[in-house]
This record gives structure tokens, sequence and C-alpha cells, in this order.
């Protein structure tokens, strides 16, 4: 493939492809790249799936705007585009009255943000839901729901591709020129010329943004593990323990699948390696070592289960089921969801993204992307 285009999009994940049907519905020549065989293997396969309403971006933040505005769109789009979805609803669930103050504090953050129909519940109502979860109150936010991410993402880049954007699969970027006014891309599918790029590589949007000369980035993977119930649980509604003031993260959390599987995670553990997704070695380096075998990898699990510190952990979780490595910017781990970060372009035509975290996947708004001025297309295949 020899190309022309006005923008390339490195990164075939959720972000990518929304990005790809944004700017083709915008009428832009639109290539994306992605390195794999197939789109969305990335961290896009490996999360909870959760569509998140809005409830801890600060106020009047961007990502709030965005979490609370594609909340709405994400299920119109999945309605429409027939990708699987629910809407279970979530409890954010304060466990005892000293957690009160931080439920409170939640509520009235989500209330300011525009977070659709939440409501301060009190214990009874969390009974009635969810049984063995103990609980002081809860934040029921009835909006939150869960999509299928791999799925959601092919829609976006078939949406993409209907508007003319070329979708290449094992097209690696390799090498990035700058020749004003734009850049040549080395691919593993062939030579393109690009006006601009958009860096949406995930894990390797700092690789991505070396190759163009852009070295000041560095993703720190961090590893997490969910765990799968065994038997089958009697949860329904996702399951979040409201976050301590100061604590990093939403928290470990209880959600469900499509198949209306209970799920417990993701933990979390700081790895070395962006394709390192082998049992976690942290708490088992703290075993005594003469525990052989089973029960060594029994303690081991144990362990994990212990720190996990969910309200519905009584269920027991057993196994473990899967893993995912989420990019943070910075070496301590996974941040609390806080200001926004704008991408902007540098020196030049080239917009980037950095292993940035997504307040929530959510499709392009095709009423604020209307193809009504159409550009020349400048594409040409060898
Ligand atoms: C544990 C966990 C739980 C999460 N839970 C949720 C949730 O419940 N709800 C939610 O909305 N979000 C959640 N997220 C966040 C969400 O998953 C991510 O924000 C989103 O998937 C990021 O998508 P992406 O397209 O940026 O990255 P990716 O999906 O990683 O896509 C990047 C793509 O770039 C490709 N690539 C890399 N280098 C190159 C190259 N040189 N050339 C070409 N292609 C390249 C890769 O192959 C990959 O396919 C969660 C994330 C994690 C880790």
């Amino acid at each position: 493939m020899d190309a022309e285009v006005d923008v390339a999009i490195v990164g075939g994940g959720v972000v990518g492809c929304a990005v790809a049907s944004a700017l083709s519905r915008a009428g832009r020549s639109v290539l994306l790249l992605e390195a794999a065989q197939r789109l969305g293997e990335g961290v896009t396969s490996r999360n909870s799936g959760v569509i998140h309403s809005g409830l801890y971006y600060p106020p009047g933040s961007l990502k709030a705007q965005a979490c609370v505005r594609g909340n709405a769109l994400l299920y119109q789009w999945a309605r429409e585009r027939g990708v699987p979805h629910a809407r279970p609803g979530k409890l954010v669930v304060a466990p005892d009255p000293a957690s009160l103050p931080d439920l409170e504090a939640l509520a009235a953050n989500a209330r300011q943000n525009g977070a659709p129909r939440v409501e301060l519940v009190p214990a009874a109502f969390v009974r009635k839901r969810e049984p063995a979860v103990p609980a002081a109150a809860a934040l029921w936010c009835p909006e939150t729901g869960i999509v299928d991410p791999v799925d959601l993402t092919r829609s976006l880049a078939a949406d993409a591709a209907e508007h003319g954007a070329i979708i290449l699969l094992q097209a690696r970027l390799r090498a990035v020129t700058l020749n004003r006014p734009a850049y040549d891309l080395d691919t593993a599918r062939g030579p393109v010329r690009a006006e601009r790029v958009v860096n949406a590589a995930g894990l390797h949007a700092d690789e991505v943004a070396a190759l163009a000369g852009v070295e000041r980035y560095r993703v720190h993977p961090w590893r997490g593990d969910y765990f799968r119930f065994a038997p089958a649980t009697p949860f329904r509604h996702l399951v979040y323990p409201v976050r301590r003031r100061g604590a990093a993260g939403l928290g470990v959390h209880l959600t469900l699948d499509l198949a209306g599987r209970c799920r417990l995670g993701p933990d979390v553990e700081h790895v070395a390696r962006k394709d390192d997704l082998s049992p976690a070695r942290g708490q088992a380096a703290r075993l005594p070592r003469r525990r052989p075998g089973a029960a060594r990898r029994g303690a081991r699990r144990a362990a994990r289960l212990r720190r996990l510190r969910h309200p519905a952990q009584a269920a027991r979780p057993h196994r473990r089921r899967r893993q995912g490595l989420r990019p943070v910017r910075g070496p301590s781990g996974i941040r609390q969801p806080g200001r926004d970060r704008v991408a902007r372009a540098h020196r030049c035509p080239c917009a980037r993204r950095a292993g940035r975290r997504t307040p929530g996947v959510a499709p392009p708004d095709a009423k604020s992307h209307p193809r009504t001025h159409p550009r020349r297309r400048r594409r040409t295949h060898a």
C-alpha cells in the first residue's frame, strides 16, 4: 500500500477507531494503522467494560462533561448499531457509618457533574437489591451499564470504513519522518504520507511518540487481575466501594459481563514489561519458600484476595480469570480521576495522545460531526 491521506491514526483500539469514525464523518481522508491481526486486542479487550456515568471527575472538567454526555451517546450508539450492552446500574457502597462522609461528598460531586439520576439510598435499599453486600448506605446510579468493548470498537471501525476510512491490520508503524508539510510513515504494509498523525497506540503511545521525535513520555504499565466468582453468584448490579478520601483509583469493583457472570477486580501491580500478563509475582515472593505446589498457590491466591478488600468478598471469588495492563504516565500507579489533559499539536501538524486514560468509551456524536465539508480525497493505492 502506498497512500496519501489527511490523517493517519496509529492504533486500532477503541480510541483510534472512535477518532477514525469521527474524522471520516467530518469528511477527512483517514487511514488507521493497527499492528495486530485484529482490532481492539490491546487495553480495549482487557477492561471492565463499564459505561461510566460521571461520578468521579472534578466538576467543570472536560472529563466530567465527556463522561456524562458520552454515557447517553454510548447507549444510543449501542442500540442503533446492535452492540451488546446492558444497564444493570451501579451501587457505590459505604460499608460502615465512618465512610458516609465520603459517600455524601461523592454524591455532591456527581450531582454537580450532572450525572444522570444518581440518588443516595439507605441500607435497606441495598439489602433488597444485593442482600450479600453489607452497607450503611449507597449511591445508586441506574445509568451505569456495561458494553462489549471489542464489539464497540469494531462498530466504530465499521462506521469509519462506511465513511471512506481505510483500516489496515498488521500495519505496525515503524518510522516517522517529517517532510514538511506532512509526515512520511514507514509501516509494515508500505509507505504512507499523512498531513496529520494521531497517536492512539495505548500502552505503546510513548514508543510511537518517540518515533516522531517526542521523547518526553514514558508509559508505566500497571497490571490488574480479575477474579471470577464460583459457583455463579447472586449479584445483579455493579458494586463499587466508596473511594476513601485521597485513595488512588476507584478501588476494586464487582462487575458483570454480558452473560451475567460476576468478576471482582482489578487489583494493581507495577510490572516492568508491557507484555507481562503472567500471574502476579509480588505476593508470591513474600510467601515462605517451603510451601510447595498447590498449597503455595492456594496461599498466594488467598493473600491476594484478602488484599482486594471488597464488600462482596464474602461470596468467595476463587479463580484468577484474566489480566489487563493499564498505561499510566507517572511511575506512581493509578491516579485519582483528575484534571484534564488536552492533546495538542506538537511541532507540526501532529496530534498526540500518550497513554491517557479515557473517562469512558464513547462513540462520536454524529450530530456534532456532520459530513458537511467533504474534502478532496488524495488517496492512492498501489
Ligand atoms: C483494568 C482496566 C479496566 C478498565 N475499565 C474500564 C471501564 O470499565 N470502562 C471504560 O470506559 N474504560 C475502562 N478502562 C479504560 C479503557 O480500557 C482504555 O481507556 C481504552 O481501552 C484505551 O484504548 P486505546 O485505544 O487508547 O488503547 P488500546 O486498546 O491499547 O489500543 C492501542 C492499539 O495500538 C496498537 N499499536 C501499538 N503500537 C502500534 C504501532 N507502532 N503501530 C500500529 N499500531 C500500534 C496496539 O496493537 C493496540 O491495538 C479500563 C482499563 C483497564 C486497564
